[in-house]
């Protein structure tokens, strides 16, 4: 292949997008359309109805959104109301996906709003009435506007239901026909759940119009070859976003990978680690599919010949690449696909060689790991990212044995004397350890390095596979029909862990453990699973008591506070 690669234009380009669009992919660093980006787009272009099994992960929310998008270019000037509705489970989902289509739709110049209980609701009038494109809403929140008249339906062109499974489990479920009863007929509705239980099957046959029905490609993967499986060390780190950058370097500091490739999922990020690991004294070089095959064989010549030993790289332009000898294979993101997962660590542990693949993940992508290591039937070790403990050990480690190598080498004589010379003053043993430390500082290496926080991983709720016909389907754990899901004001930054909230559940409410549900917590609030009667003596019991030493606000979490 001898002319310049651009993916964009047989990727995303060929889904027939706005340019505009494709141009702030393209901005993005996204190389091509995932599985449900390939499958969505183009009956969301065409304005049909859709049913999709997709979750967090697989790339849904750009695959809703940038077919609303290039709808929405297309409307006539002057429309009052907002074109694009989307309906989410939380607030913290409200506010990413609104991020989400401002990124996307920037040469379009969207106004996208983030409409949730919680939030001031002044403020978003305010913004309504300056005009608003596409709104991003909880359910409650949406219809507290409908029913103040402070917000129309009539010029919708698109209506998402994201994590509609979630929603129902939130106890979304009136609301949501509430919604959907008030959105002119006719329109396009799109219904994205990871799960497809009865309810959604019900919800999707009353509201649904002859809907495209998406399920990923159910192929189990071929799974490992049985003889390099055993020969692959899978470990995942537990890390969160804004520490991602500090984790990977710190692993490969201990790692000490002979040759690695680690894969990004966008150019812009292949960019940005190459640039920090070169900054770090790692010998990292990007490859990604903006590269003209010039470029890119020269980059592979240097990575085969050892000149360096880590190759950031798009899974797309990975592709194809024929290395033998890789020691390690880090997963910059959880691969979306376990296909992916299983293609990219087949690259280590060849030829009898032991091999390592290291994937780091945030809490929130832990099902999506689960589900890799019951696909392949093998176990991933999931932990934390080293501390600065285990990285002075590791460099102290890694001192002694470049001594050791030294003291077996037969050249020592010219130093000897110096040895000699110092011993009539100092005690050998201080001599030796004086000359460790300053193998040890040349060896690189500050000692300053922060500690990265440790993250918990939050008890999960129970996830599904990704793609439904693969192997054994997961089924969630029920959950009382009465179940109720409580507010909780207190998240991750205020040291909240699963075992607060069970303890204060159970030492306060006296509700056994075994009754509450899930648990999710977040960085600003946790939700809780309790039994319905008795939500409300865990409700006041908590409202009296402290959670890590401070009082919180504590609510039905469907209740969103009326300003
Ligand atoms: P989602 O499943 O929508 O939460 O997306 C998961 C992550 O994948 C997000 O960080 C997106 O920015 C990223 N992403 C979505 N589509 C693509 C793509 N085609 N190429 C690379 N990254 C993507």
């Amino acid at each position: 292949m001898k002319k310049t690669e651009n993916p964009a234009a047989t990727g995303f380009a060929a889904l027939a997008l706005d340019p505009r669009l494709v141009t702030a992919l393209g901005a993005l660093g996204y190389e091509e359309p995932t599985p449900i980006q390939s499958e969505a787009i183009p009956p969301l272009l065409a304005g049909r109805d859709l049913l999709a099994q997709a979750a967090t992960g697989t790339g849904k929310t750009a695959a809703f959104a940038l077919p609303m998008l290039h709808r929405l270019s297309l409307t006539e000037k002057g429309r009052k109301g907002a074109f694009g509705l989307v309906l989410v489970p939380t607030r913290e989902l409200a506010m990413q996906v609104a991020e989400a289509i401002h990124r996307y739709g920037r040469e379009l110049h969207v106004r996208a709003l983030a409409v949730y209980g919680g939030s001031s609701m002044s403020q978003q009038l305010r913004s309504i009435e300056r005009g608003i494109d596409v709104v991003v809403a909880t359910p409650g929140r949406l219809l507290d506007h409908l029913r103040r008249g402070s917000l129309s339906l009539s010029d919708l062109g698109l209506v998402v239901l994201d994590e509609a499974d979630e929603m129902l489990d939130m106890g979304f479920h009136e609301d949501l026909e509430a919604i959907l009863e008030a959105t002119p007929k006719g329109r396009p509705i799109a219904l994205f759940s990871a799960t497809l239980p009865a309810r959604i099957a019900g919800l999707a046959s009353k509201h649904l119009q002859d809907p495209v029905s998406i399920r990923l490609d159910g192929r189990t993967p071929s799974g490992l070859p049985s003889a390099a499986a055993g020969r692959v060390r899978q470990t995942a780190y537990v890390v969160s976003r804004a520490h991602k950058l500090a984790a990977l370097s710190r692993i490969l500091d201990i790692e000490d990978p002979s040759s690695a490739i680690v894969f990004c999922r966008t150019r812009t990020e292949v960019d940005q680690l190459t640039e920090t690991l070169t900054a770090r004294s790692h010998r990292a070089e990007a490859l990604h599919g903006g590269f003209a095959q010039e470029q890119r064989d020269r980059v592979m010549k240097r990575f085969r010949s050892g000149a360096t030993d880590i190759l950031v790289a798009t899974d797309v332009a990975a592709r194809g690449l024929d290395i033998q000898q890789i020691s390690h294979i880090v997963n910059y993101d959880v691969p979306s696909e376990p296909e992916a997962y299983v293609h990219r660590i087949g690259r280590t542990g060849r030829a009898g060689r032991e091999g390592v693949a290291i994937t780091l993940f945030e809490p929130r992508e832990q099902w999506l790991l689960r589900n890799i290591e019951r696909l392949t039937k093998q176990k991933i070790e999931m932990t934390s990212v080293p501390t600065v403990a285990d990285l002075r050990a590791r460099r102290l480690e890694l001192t002694r044995a470049s001594l050791r190598e030294a003291l077996l080498g037969t050249d020592l004589d010219s130093f000897r004397v110096v040895v000699e010379s110092l011993s009539e003053e100092f005690d050998l043993l201080d001599i030796a350890a004086a000359g460790v430390k300053l193998a040890h500082q040349a060896g690189g290496g500050t000692d300053d390095e922060p500690e990265i926080p440790k993250v918990s991983l939050q008890v999960e709720r129970p996830r599904p596979p990704a793609g439904p016909v693969r192997a054994a389907p997961v089924r969630r754990v029920p959950k009382s029909p009465d179940a109720v899901t409580l507010f909780i004001g207190a998240g991750r930054q205020a040291g909240v862990r699963p075992a607060d909230l069970f303890g204060a559940i159970a030492g306060e409410a006296k509700v056994p453990a075994g009754a509450i549900g899930a648990i999710e917590i977040t960085d600003r609030f946790s939700l809780v699973e309790v039994p319905g009667d008795v939500a409300e003596t865990v409700i006041v019991a908590l409202r009296k008591a402290k959670i890590r030493g401070r009082k919180v606000t504590i609510r039905r979490e469907r209740e969103a506070p009326r300003d």
